[in-house]
């Protein structure tokens, strides 16, 4: 939308040319849909499709497990969407969680100041200056019209809470899941008993009002977080931090986005957020320019201190080993499973010839792709075949995501299931009747192999346990 792509000639080009291509796959294929497309849709929300759920709960999963199942120092939480609305007083929300907006005299349309075109080299100061749309000569994108002087545009939508709808029924959807973290701190440290340097993770819906949403579900104005918060002695955070960085951009990497279209990008000073003390984005080459994927935070003791001197409670942690009392300092890791999903959508698509036919696929990670394996019948006239592919079937679905097609011929059905990203296809042949083997056909480089029968569903996961690494 109002993103602009780089004009840097050095720079990496984008998976694919233009967001339209990823955008008509995903309505045609059910991953993503206008929310309440029947009624004219609603601006900035998405919903998933039968696909688009299975990806981005793979993708939920696939954090977790790197987050909080692999490791033994971070546990998860739940928090509630709505909290007690003096929690995002006391963490600057209500205060300062806003963008710049600026208005076109003609049009009224409004806009964030920092994604107008002509805007990608304001610095954070630039932003807050009465003067700066005369200084950078910014016109309105729609009609040229002139731009208001910046103004703060909190970002928080509130509701009431209760049968009264007064001032102080008003609460708010959280604009981020971090704060659930920060208010459970003690309940977490003490019953999961553990010992800073520990983590919280937490997975879910946040909401912003944002000004200009867009670029699909890039920025919506309902969305998922996936949110760490690592509490760690004070003297160790900057060093923690540090180690942050590899760990959150070899995940990207290892669930299949390529290196050369990720890069860190540091805040600058006046850039950073009030509470931060450092701030280094995970960036990945969009079509519409290099846009945040993840923010990786040192908090200080911003958030912890904060909340005891606003509630009373003590949440200083005491050290058994040095003995010493003190409020922990939290490295954050920001990400999103929409943001991320989207990331591997786009940089998993491949368009190719083969044998003068187009094909496209998702080369997305088995443990990413929405089925793992699909079942196919050669003739779906034999009831014998449709009924052993039915039989393999109901045993890989005890495991795993996996479907039957038999809706087309077996060229068209393979590329069907190319397009969504199916790593394998099991096809049941003539032969199988006879043999009680199977072709098991890989994705990607389309080569076949033969199996038992009785083999199908162990050679299915071990590749799924090989691609794991
Ligand atoms: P941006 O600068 O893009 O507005 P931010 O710096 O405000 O992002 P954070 O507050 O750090 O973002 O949020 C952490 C993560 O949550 C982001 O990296 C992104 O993955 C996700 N996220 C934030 N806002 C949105 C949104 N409007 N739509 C989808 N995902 C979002």
């Amino acid at each position: 939308m109002t993103d602009t792509p780089s004009r840097d000639p050095n720079d990496v080009a984008a998976a694919v040319p233009d967001l339209d291509t990823i955008v008509s796959l995903s309505k045609r294929r059910g991953f993503v849909f206008p929310s309440s497309e029947i009624y004219g849709g609603i601006n900035a929300v998405w919903d998933y499709g039968p696909l688009g759920v299975e990806l981005k709960n793979n993708v939920k999963r696939a954090w977790w497990r790197a987050m909080v199942q692999e490791r033994d120092d971070i546990v998860g939480l739940d928090a509630g969407i709505l909290m007690h609305p003096q929690v995002w007083i006391t963490s600057g929300h209500v205060g300062s969680f806003s963008d710049p907006l600026v208005e076109c005299g003609t049009c009224r349309r409004r806009y964030r100041l920092d994604e107008l075109p002509g805007a990608e080299s304001l610095t954070a100061t630039d932003l807050t200056d009465p003067t700066v749309i005369e200084r950078f000569k910014l016109t309105c994108p729609n009609d040229g019209g002139p731009l208001s002087a910046p103004r703060r545009f909190n970002l928080m939508f509130q509701t009431y809470m209760g049968p009264v709808q007064d001032e102080a029924s008003v609460v708010y959807f959280r604009p981020e899941t971090a704060q659930g973290s920060y208010v459970n701190f003690k309940n977490v440290q003490q019953s999961s008993r553990k010992k800073i340097p520990f983590g919280i993770a937490q997975i879910g819906k946040s909401f912003r009002n944002e000004i200009s949403p867009g670029n699909f579900v890039f920025r919506m104005r309902e969305f998922e977080q996936m949110e760490m918060q690592y509490f760690v002695r004070p003297d160790q955070a900057a060093a923690i931090f540090e180690e942050w960085l590899p760990r959150r951009w070899d995940w990207y990497v290892r669930y299949g986005v390529t290196p050369a279209r990720l890069r860190f990008r540091e805040h600058a000073p006046d850039e950073l957020a009030h509470y931060a003390k450092k701030a280094i984005d995970v960036e990945y080459r969009f079509p519409f320019g290099w846009k945040e994927l993840e923010g990786i935070h040192n908090r200080g003791d911003f958030d912890l201190s904060r909340h005891a001197e606003a509630t009373g409670e003590n949440l200083e942690y005491f050290d058994p080993a040095t003995e010493e009392h003190f409020t922990p300092f939290i490295i954050e890791t920001a990400g999103g499973p929409d943001r991320a999903a989207f990331t591997f959508l786009i940089d998993s698509y491949r368009e190719e010839e083969v044998r003068g036919e187009r094909r496209v696929s998702l080369a997305l990670h088995p443990d990413l792709a929405p089925y793992k394996v699909a079942v196919l019948p050669l003739l779906k006239k034999r009831p014998e075949i449709v009924e052993l592919c039915h039989r393999i079937l109901a045993d890989l679905k005890r495991d795993m995501m996996a479907v039957y097609d038999d809706t087309a011929a077996i060229g068209k059905l393979y590329r069907r299931q190319d397009e969504i990203g199916t790593p394998w296809c099991v096809t049941v042949d003539v032969d199988s009747l006879e043999d009680m083997a199977v072709t098991v056909r890989d994705r990607d480089s389309m080569t076949q192999e033969r199996i038992p029968v009785e083999g199908v569903k162990r050679a299915i996961l071990d590749k799924l346990d090989a691609a794991r690494g």
